[in-house]
Protein backbone atom coordinates (compact mmCIF):
# COMPACT_ATOMS: atom_id res chain seq x y z
CA UNK A 1 0.00 0.00 0.00
CA UNK A 2 2.20 3.14 -0.97
CA UNK A 3 0.98 6.17 0.14
CA UNK A 4 0.38 9.31 -2.08
CA UNK A 5 -0.33 12.55 -2.98
CA UNK A 6 -0.04 15.69 -5.66
CA UNK A 7 1.56 18.80 -5.46
CA UNK A 8 -0.49 21.97 -5.34
CA UNK A 9 2.52 24.01 -6.87
CA UNK A 10 3.10 25.08 -10.65
CA UNK A 11 5.12 21.95 -11.77
CA UNK A 12 7.32 25.31 -14.33
CA UNK A 13 8.27 26.30 -10.83
CA UNK A 14 10.95 24.33 -10.53
CA UNK A 15 11.87 25.63 -6.38
CA UNK A 16 8.79 25.71 -4.96
CA UNK A 17 8.14 22.02 -6.83
CA UNK A 18 11.56 20.71 -5.39
CA UNK A 19 10.63 22.31 -2.10
CA UNK A 20 6.50 21.33 -1.53
CA UNK A 21 8.25 17.49 -2.52
CA UNK A 22 11.23 17.51 0.15
CA UNK A 23 8.51 18.85 2.56
CA UNK A 24 6.08 15.30 1.80
CA UNK A 25 8.99 13.14 1.50
CA UNK A 26 9.56 13.94 5.08
CA UNK A 27 6.32 13.43 5.91
CA UNK A 28 6.37 10.33 4.68
CA UNK A 29 4.85 10.25 1.10
CA UNK A 30 5.55 7.37 -0.77
CA UNK A 31 4.69 9.19 -4.35
CA UNK A 32 3.70 12.32 -5.64
CA UNK A 33 1.62 13.10 -8.77
CA UNK A 34 2.40 16.65 -10.63
CA UNK A 35 0.10 18.07 -13.12
CA UNK A 36 2.22 18.34 -16.34
CA UNK A 37 0.45 20.78 -18.42
CA UNK A 38 2.62 21.61 -20.85
CA UNK A 39 5.95 21.44 -23.04
CA UNK A 40 7.44 23.33 -20.11
CA UNK A 41 6.37 22.20 -17.37
CA UNK A 42 7.29 18.67 -18.68
CA UNK A 43 10.55 20.24 -19.03
CA UNK A 44 11.05 21.04 -15.41
CA UNK A 45 10.60 17.76 -14.64
CA UNK A 46 13.76 16.76 -15.52
CA UNK A 47 15.30 19.36 -12.70
CA UNK A 48 12.99 18.36 -10.66
CA UNK A 49 13.30 14.54 -10.93
CA UNK A 50 17.33 15.92 -10.48
CA UNK A 51 17.10 17.44 -7.17
CA UNK A 52 14.09 14.57 -5.45
CA UNK A 53 14.34 11.36 -4.66
CA UNK A 54 10.92 10.58 -4.36
CA UNK A 55 8.77 8.60 -7.51
CA UNK A 56 7.50 10.83 -9.36
CA UNK A 57 4.10 10.69 -11.71
CA UNK A 58 3.40 13.11 -14.22
CA UNK A 59 -0.27 13.56 -15.00
CA UNK A 60 -1.10 14.32 -18.46
CA UNK A 61 -4.25 15.06 -20.52
CA UNK A 62 -4.43 15.20 -24.23
CA UNK A 63 -0.92 16.04 -25.64
CA UNK A 64 1.17 12.53 -26.00
CA UNK A 65 4.55 14.72 -26.53
CA UNK A 66 4.32 15.93 -23.03
CA UNK A 67 4.14 12.41 -22.54
CA UNK A 68 7.05 11.72 -24.13
CA UNK A 69 8.80 14.42 -22.83
CA UNK A 70 7.64 13.58 -18.88
CA UNK A 71 9.15 9.84 -19.97
CA UNK A 72 12.46 11.40 -21.25
CA UNK A 73 12.87 13.33 -17.94
CA UNK A 74 12.71 10.28 -15.65
CA UNK A 75 9.05 9.95 -14.15
CA UNK A 76 8.69 6.70 -12.50
CA UNK A 77 4.64 6.82 -14.06
CA UNK A 78 3.11 8.78 -16.32
CA UNK A 79 -1.13 9.18 -15.42
CA UNK A 80 -2.54 9.14 -18.78
CA UNK A 81 -5.58 8.18 -20.60
CA UNK A 82 -5.27 7.04 -23.89
CA UNK A 83 -8.84 7.80 -25.34
CA UNK A 84 -7.92 11.50 -24.80
CA UNK A 85 -5.03 11.23 -27.45
CA UNK A 86 -7.60 9.77 -30.12
CA UNK A 87 -4.54 8.67 -32.11
CA UNK A 88 -3.72 5.64 -32.40
CA UNK A 89 -0.43 6.23 -33.45
CA UNK A 90 0.67 8.78 -30.62
CA UNK A 91 -0.58 6.27 -28.13
CA UNK A 92 1.26 3.18 -29.38
CA UNK A 93 4.51 6.03 -28.74
CA UNK A 94 3.45 6.55 -25.51
CA UNK A 95 2.92 2.92 -25.01
CA UNK A 96 6.50 2.44 -26.53
CA UNK A 97 7.93 4.78 -24.64
CA UNK A 98 6.73 3.67 -21.38
CA UNK A 99 7.72 0.27 -21.82
CA UNK A 100 11.04 0.83 -22.72
CA UNK A 101 11.53 3.11 -19.39
CA UNK A 102 10.06 0.20 -17.48
CA UNK A 103 7.65 2.55 -16.15
CA UNK A 104 3.47 1.60 -16.02
CA UNK A 105 0.94 3.96 -16.81
CA UNK A 106 -2.20 4.85 -14.75
CA UNK A 107 -5.60 4.90 -17.07
CA UNK A 108 -8.59 5.46 -15.09
CA UNK A 109 -12.55 7.50 -14.91
CA UNK A 110 -13.45 10.10 -12.85
CA UNK A 111 -17.62 10.63 -12.44
CA UNK A 112 -17.08 14.37 -13.57
CA UNK A 113 -15.87 12.98 -17.54
CA UNK A 114 -19.24 10.76 -17.05
CA UNK A 115 -22.10 11.43 -18.78
CA UNK A 116 -24.36 13.76 -16.87
CA UNK A 117 -27.90 12.02 -17.81
CA UNK A 118 -26.73 8.85 -16.82
CA UNK A 119 -28.75 7.36 -14.22
CA UNK A 120 -27.14 7.36 -10.83
CA UNK A 121 -28.06 3.43 -10.32
CA UNK A 122 -25.75 3.05 -13.57
CA UNK A 123 -23.34 5.16 -12.95
CA UNK A 124 -20.72 2.90 -11.02
CA UNK A 125 -20.91 0.49 -13.58
CA UNK A 126 -20.17 2.74 -16.38
CA UNK A 127 -17.31 4.59 -14.31
CA UNK A 128 -15.47 0.59 -14.06
CA UNK A 129 -16.45 0.03 -17.92
CA UNK A 130 -14.85 3.14 -18.89
CA UNK A 131 -11.95 3.08 -16.81
CA UNK A 132 -11.53 -0.73 -18.10
CA UNK A 133 -11.95 0.75 -21.77
CA UNK A 134 -8.95 2.94 -21.11
CA UNK A 135 -6.74 0.04 -20.04
CA UNK A 136 -7.72 -1.82 -23.08
CA UNK A 137 -6.40 0.63 -25.13
CA UNK A 138 -3.26 0.26 -23.63
CA UNK A 139 -3.57 -3.26 -24.19
CA UNK A 140 -4.17 -2.66 -27.82
CA UNK A 141 -0.67 -1.03 -27.84
CA UNK A 142 0.59 -3.96 -26.39
CA UNK A 143 0.58 -2.39 -23.51
CA UNK A 144 0.02 -4.33 -19.75
CA UNK A 145 2.06 -2.30 -16.92
CA UNK A 146 -1.13 -0.88 -16.21
CA UNK A 147 -2.96 0.95 -12.57
CA UNK A 148 -6.13 1.37 -12.48
CA UNK A 149 -8.56 4.15 -10.82
CA UNK A 150 -12.28 4.95 -10.63
CA UNK A 151 -12.98 8.29 -9.24
CA UNK A 152 -15.53 10.11 -7.67
CA UNK A 153 -16.85 12.32 -5.06
CA UNK A 154 -19.56 10.29 -4.37
CA UNK A 155 -18.35 7.74 -1.65
CA UNK A 156 -20.71 4.58 -2.47
CA UNK A 157 -20.47 5.40 -6.25
CA UNK A 158 -16.50 5.19 -5.87
CA UNK A 159 -16.93 2.12 -3.97
CA UNK A 160 -19.05 0.49 -6.21
CA UNK A 161 -16.83 1.06 -9.28
CA UNK A 162 -13.73 -0.34 -7.86
CA UNK A 163 -15.53 -3.33 -6.39
CA UNK A 164 -16.36 -3.95 -10.20
CA UNK A 165 -13.25 -3.21 -11.27
CA UNK A 166 -11.88 -5.45 -8.98
CA UNK A 167 -13.67 -8.28 -10.25
CA UNK A 168 -12.65 -7.86 -13.32
CA UNK A 169 -9.04 -7.46 -14.14
CA UNK A 170 -5.96 -8.12 -11.43
CA UNK A 171 -4.24 -4.39 -12.04
CA UNK A 172 -3.35 -2.55 -9.21
CA UNK A 173 -5.72 -0.04 -8.20
CA UNK A 174 -5.13 3.50 -7.09
CA UNK A 175 -7.68 4.50 -4.54
CA UNK A 176 -9.26 7.83 -3.64
CA UNK A 177 -12.56 9.99 -3.29
CA UNK A 178 -12.43 12.84 -5.85
CA UNK A 179 -12.89 16.32 -5.24
CA UNK A 180 -13.87 15.16 -1.31
CA UNK A 181 -13.97 18.21 -0.25
CA UNK A 182 -12.42 20.84 2.85
CA UNK A 183 -10.51 18.74 5.25
CA UNK A 184 -13.30 17.36 7.49
CA UNK A 185 -15.56 16.50 5.21
CA UNK A 186 -12.67 15.03 3.14
CA UNK A 187 -11.42 12.74 5.72
CA UNK A 188 -14.87 11.15 6.48
CA UNK A 189 -15.85 10.70 3.00
CA UNK A 190 -12.02 9.52 1.65
CA UNK A 191 -11.76 7.31 5.27
CA UNK A 192 -15.25 5.66 4.58
CA UNK A 193 -14.51 4.77 1.01
CA UNK A 194 -10.62 3.59 1.18
CA UNK A 195 -11.33 2.05 4.35
CA UNK A 196 -14.39 0.11 3.12
CA UNK A 197 -11.47 -1.51 0.18
CA UNK A 198 -9.09 -1.80 1.95
CA UNK A 199 -10.53 -3.96 4.84
CA UNK A 200 -11.38 -5.85 1.89
CA UNK A 201 -7.74 -6.49 0.48
CA UNK A 202 -8.15 -3.89 -2.47
CA UNK A 203 -6.48 -1.17 -3.60
CA UNK A 204 -2.67 -0.39 -4.14
CA UNK A 205 -2.15 3.07 -3.82
CA UNK A 206 -4.00 6.17 -1.88
CA UNK A 207 -4.71 9.78 -1.93
CA UNK A 208 -6.61 11.60 0.08
CA UNK A 209 -7.88 14.64 -1.88
CA UNK A 210 -8.60 17.37 0.37
CA UNK A 211 -9.20 21.16 -0.44
CA UNK A 212 -5.74 21.80 1.95
CA UNK A 213 -2.54 21.11 2.19
CA UNK A 214 -0.85 18.19 0.35
CA UNK A 215 0.84 17.03 4.03
CA UNK A 216 -2.50 17.04 5.78
CA UNK A 217 -3.73 14.21 2.53
CA UNK A 218 -0.19 12.69 3.77
CA UNK A 219 -0.85 12.57 7.16
CA UNK A 220 -4.58 11.67 7.14
CA UNK A 221 -3.14 8.39 4.26
CA UNK A 222 -0.87 6.97 7.53
CA UNK A 223 -3.78 7.66 9.79
CA UNK A 224 -6.12 5.45 8.05
CA UNK A 225 -3.06 2.14 7.26
CA UNK A 226 -2.02 2.57 10.56
CA UNK A 227 -5.41 2.08 12.28
CA UNK A 228 -6.36 -0.44 9.65
CA UNK A 229 -3.45 -2.43 10.92
CA UNK A 230 -2.16 -2.51 7.25
CA UNK A 231 1.01 -0.54 7.45
CA UNK A 232 2.03 0.72 10.98
CA UNK A 233 3.45 4.69 10.99
CA UNK A 234 3.89 6.50 14.23
CA UNK A 235 1.45 6.03 17.93
CA UNK A 236 -1.39 5.01 17.77
CA UNK A 237 -3.71 7.00 20.93
CA UNK A 238 -6.61 5.22 22.95
CA UNK A 239 -8.13 8.02 24.82
CA UNK A 240 -11.40 8.25 26.02
CA UNK A 241 -14.35 10.81 25.33
CA UNK A 242 -14.90 11.57 28.70
CA UNK A 243 -18.22 11.98 30.61
CA UNK A 244 -19.54 12.70 33.85
CA UNK A 245 -16.96 10.19 35.93
CA UNK A 246 -13.81 11.42 34.52
CA UNK A 247 -11.69 12.22 37.16
CA UNK A 248 -8.74 14.46 35.64
CA UNK A 249 -9.65 18.01 34.65
CA UNK A 250 -8.62 19.37 30.95
CA UNK A 251 -8.78 15.46 29.80
CA UNK A 252 -9.11 17.42 26.23
CA UNK A 253 -5.67 19.96 26.82
CA UNK A 254 -3.97 16.18 28.28
CA UNK A 255 -4.99 14.55 25.05
CA UNK A 256 -3.97 17.17 22.66
CA UNK A 257 -0.78 17.97 24.55
CA UNK A 258 -0.41 13.74 23.79
CA UNK A 259 -0.99 14.15 20.35
CA UNK A 260 1.44 16.70 19.72
CA UNK A 261 4.00 15.05 21.15
CA UNK A 262 3.73 11.74 20.29
CA UNK A 263 3.63 13.35 16.72
CA UNK A 264 7.66 13.28 16.40
CA UNK A 265 7.77 9.43 17.71
CA UNK A 266 7.40 7.52 14.16
CA UNK A 267 7.71 3.73 15.62
CA UNK A 268 4.45 2.26 16.40
CA UNK A 269 3.62 2.07 20.05
CA UNK A 270 0.21 2.42 21.18
CA UNK A 271 -0.74 5.00 23.47
CA UNK A 272 -3.52 5.27 26.57
CA UNK A 273 -5.25 7.92 28.44
CA UNK A 274 -8.22 7.50 29.99
CA UNK A 275 -10.28 9.78 32.17
CA UNK A 276 -11.06 6.79 35.00
CA UNK A 277 -10.47 3.24 35.82
CA UNK A 278 -14.32 1.99 35.08
CA UNK A 279 -12.66 1.18 31.45
CA UNK A 280 -9.03 2.94 32.11
CA UNK A 281 -7.95 -0.17 33.60
CA UNK A 282 -9.05 -2.32 30.74
CA UNK A 283 -7.68 0.34 27.85
CA UNK A 284 -4.76 1.30 29.97
CA UNK A 285 -3.57 -2.61 30.04
CA UNK A 286 -4.28 -3.51 26.28
CA UNK A 287 -1.77 -0.41 25.64
CA UNK A 288 1.29 -0.04 24.88
CA UNK A 289 1.87 2.31 27.94
CA UNK A 290 -1.15 3.73 29.47
CA UNK A 291 -2.58 6.16 32.40
CA UNK A 292 -6.13 5.00 34.31
CA UNK A 293 -6.64 8.14 35.55
CA UNK A 294 -7.85 8.26 39.51
CA UNK A 295 -9.00 11.46 41.94
CA UNK A 296 -5.51 12.35 42.37
CA UNK A 297 -3.51 10.17 41.01
CA UNK A 298 -2.98 8.06 37.42
CA UNK A 299 -2.11 4.31 37.50
CA UNK A 300 0.70 4.00 34.83
CA UNK A 301 0.73 0.68 32.83
CA UNK A 302 3.10 -0.61 31.01
CA UNK A 303 2.63 -3.50 28.26
CA UNK A 304 -0.40 -4.84 31.03
CA UNK A 305 0.99 -4.41 34.30
CA UNK A 306 0.27 -1.54 36.56
CA UNK A 307 3.86 0.16 37.43
CA UNK A 308 3.35 3.07 39.49
CA UNK A 309 1.42 6.02 40.47
CA UNK A 310 1.54 9.38 38.38
CA UNK A 311 0.19 12.93 39.57
CA UNK A 312 -1.85 14.53 37.14
CA UNK A 313 0.94 17.21 35.82
CA UNK A 314 3.13 14.15 34.81
CA UNK A 315 0.51 12.57 32.82
CA UNK A 316 1.87 13.17 29.62
CA UNK A 317 5.62 13.37 31.02
CA UNK A 318 5.72 9.49 32.05
CA UNK A 319 3.69 8.59 28.38
CA UNK A 320 5.85 10.38 26.61
CA UNK A 321 8.75 8.66 28.13
CA UNK A 322 7.94 5.34 28.49
CA UNK A 323 7.04 5.25 24.63
CA UNK A 324 9.89 6.54 23.81
CA UNK A 325 11.76 4.24 25.78
CA UNK A 326 9.42 1.01 24.17
S1 LIG B 1 -12.96 5.97 30.75
FE1 LIG B 1 -14.18 6.72 32.47
S2 LIG B 1 -14.25 8.95 32.14
FE2 LIG B 1 -13.63 8.07 30.22
S3 LIG B 1 -15.55 7.83 29.11
FE3 LIG B 1 -15.11 5.86 30.10
S4 LIG B 1 -16.23 5.96 32.02
FE4 LIG B 1 -16.10 8.08 31.24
Amino acid sequence: MVVQTMTKTDTRDVAATVAQIRDLEGRGCEMVRLAVKDLPAAAALKSIRAEVALPLVADIHFDPRVALASIAAGVNKIRLNPSNIRDPAAVRDVAAAAKAAGIPIRVGANLGSMDPNLEPSARAAALADEALHEAALLEEADFHDIVVSVKSSNVREMVEAVRIVASKTDYPLHLGVTEAGPLRQSLIKSSAGMGALLLDGIGDTIRYSISGSPLWEVDAAWTLLTQLDLRVRGARIVSCPTCGRCEVADMLGLVNELERRLGEIHKPVTVALMGCVVNGIGEGKVADVGIACGRNAGILFVRGKPVRNVAPAEFVDALISEANRL
